[in-house]
């Protein structure tokens, strides 16, 4: 039976939408900008959730470089998202589903497969409707439930493959009621030479947009500074908003001081007005006051954390540095990333290592820079510099000490070296017969058991952990007795599958085959992130002992 088009319009729902696009060029934190305000809507009683477009052809980010594109994000569902995702995660404090990140290739692949299987039969299969009403449903399913959905959709306005998506938008809008669609364009504002705001790259974007039909509600512009009153007179005027609608989004230290900043601008009170919400939120005095208190706390001192990795682009590490962020909420201290290039360990790289307080290695695929990091984890081990590998740096933790302490020469990762005679850590036996690489690895949450009297029990404070996965390879059962021997002990396990290991005569040596820094929130820090800067703190304060 051919389907009736399903564009998950249901008037009796009366949920809220935000609709975010970008113009002038990508990069200027639209992604920031729009969870920033999606955690003052919640601050102020509001469910709320978001969805992230991306209008590339891939099904999902998988399969992406991150050194390109930064990281690939892994959700609880196991879904490998854009780094989008993440911040939305972190800001509002929700996990999300693969649901939350629409491609183009999730969306033609569902509509070619429907073809396939007759359920248009008889019609020409075309963008508009089918593509456009696959879009509106999946947002509308992702909605469901919430009082508030903020829409982003990645690049800038005018690219070709972000056209489908904004056609969708307006259909979205034309359908829904009045009041319940607010369409939000953040753009650039660039200073001239002589120190002029300079709006007319935000009236040619808006002019883009109004081509395609969509008027926007409000405007942000992205500049250094705030937006001067007459820079918001003027982008009012010629983009035709009222004065009061447009907002700046000034630099800022910390991305977590947006929320802040935008509320200062009252764009969440502007937001809330024109979606009919004003009046159903919580008096200013009663909303919550969480993320006000946690991003402002007081700091007494700091930590240098070496990170160690391949630096192409550091957002390929966006997690691992807000997790490192957030232990120092934490823990009330700041924390310093050193950007250590695994490439580059002979020259200063090497002594950034030195110099600091404690070392991560984190997750990686294939054999660049894997030498760097190994020695990394040697210098960090022999020193008794607390450590923490994370995934591949967990992988060459064991490397390393079959190599170093058991002296098994040539020792290594099935995954760098084929030829290996000592595979400690070989594929997952479930990978051997795929013949694809998309979304085949062990993804998502799994439960590790954490056995008692452990750095991992104490860490966790508990006797299971859950989170989330993404790897091809594990440590190779025929090695474990032999790396348990001594002073290693896999202190987490899942079943078979070695999880976390541990090294008994150093104070923390940590490593765990899971990605603990994508459950990591700014108000509940990831407790091997905590207990690695505990560690640190402890160190200091045993050495500054000795010196009294
Ligand atoms: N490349 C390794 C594996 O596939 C580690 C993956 C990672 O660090 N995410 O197992």
């Amino acid at each position: 039976m051919p389907t009736e088009p399903d564009t998950g319009y249901d008037p009796e729902l009366g949920r809220k939408f935000i609709f975010v696009t970008g113009g002038v060029m990508s990069g200027l934190g639209k992604g920031i900008t729009a969870a920033s305000t999606g955690r003052l809507l919640s601050n102020a009683g509001f469910d709320v959730t978001a969805v992230k477009i991306d209008p590339y052809l891939n099904v999902d980010a998988g399969t992406m470089n991150p050194y390109q594109h930064g990281e690939v994000y892994v959700l609880k569902d196991g879904g490998e998202v854009d780094l989008d995702l993440g911040n939305y995660e972190r800001f509002l404090g929700t996990d999300m589903t693969s649901d939350h990140n629409v491609t183009t290739g999730k969306t033609y692949k569902h509509v070619i497969e429907k073809e396939r299987a007759g359920d248009y039969l008889g019609k020409t299969v075309q963008i508009i409707p089918h593509i456009t009403d696959d879009i509106k449903r999946r947002i509308r399913e992702a909605a469901d439930g919430t009082d508030v959905c903020i829409v982003e959709v990645g690049g800038t306005v005018g690219d070709i493959e972000g056209m489908p998506y904004l056609e969708a938008l307006r259909q979205f809008a034309h359908e829904e009621e009045e009041g319940d669609v607010l369409f939000t364009h953040v753009t650039l504002v660039p200073y001239s030479k002589n120190g002029e705001q300079k709006t007319k790259p935000t009236q040619h974007s808006v002019k883009e947009l109004r081509s395609i039909g969509l008027q926007p509600d409000v405007l942000v512009g992205r500049c250094p500074d705030p937006l001067e009153p007459h820079t918001k007179e003027k982008i009012a005027l010629f983009c035709d908003v009222p004065t009061d609608a447009v907002f700046s989004n000034p630099d800022v230290e910390d991305i977590y001081h947006v929320p802040l900043v935008v509320e200062e601008e009252g764009l969440d009170e502007y937001v809330m007005e024109r979606l009919n919400l004003a009046s159903e939120a919580l008096p200013t005095a009663e909303r919550d006051s969480r993320w006000r208190e946690l991003v402002t706390r007081d700091r007494h001192g700091s930590v240098d954390i070496a990170l160690v990795g391949k630096y192409d682009l550091e957002d390929a590490y966006m997690s691992v540095h807000e997790a490192l962020k957030h232990a120092g909420i934490e823990r009330q201290v700041d924390v310093n990333v050193r950007w250590v290039n695994s490439d580059q360990m002979q020259d200063e790289h090497a002594s950034r290592l030195r110099d600091a307080d404690g070392v991560v290695v984190p997750g990686g695929f294939g054999s660049r820079g894997t030498k760097g990091k190994i020695e990394a984890i040697r210098y960090a081990r022999e020193n008794d510099v607390p450590f923490l590998g994370l995934c591949l740096g967990f992988q060459m933790a064991v490397v390393e000490y079959a190599r170093h302490v058991l002296g098994l020469e040539g020792a290594h990762s099935a995954e760098i070296d084929e030829e290996t005679p000592h595979p400690v850590i070989d594929l997952l036996p479930e990978q051997y017969d795929l013949d694809d690489l998309g979304g085949t690895m062990r993804l998502g949450a799994h439960t590790t058991e954490i056995l008692s009297d452990t750095l991992a029990h104490d860490v966790y404070d508990a006797g299971t952990c859950t989170e989330r996965h993404r790897h091809r390879y594990e440590v190779n059962p025929e090695y474990i007795d032999d790396l348990e021997a001594g002073d290693l002990t896999f202190s987490g396990r899942a079943g078979n599958r070695m999880e976390i290991v541990e090294m008994e005569s150093h104070p923390y040596f940590l490593g765990t085959q899971f990605h603990p820094e994508f459950r990591s929130r700014p108000d509940r820090a990831s407790p091997p992130f905590v207990g690695l800067i505990d560690a640190i703190l402890e160190r200091a304060e045993v050495e500054r002992g000795v010196e009294a």
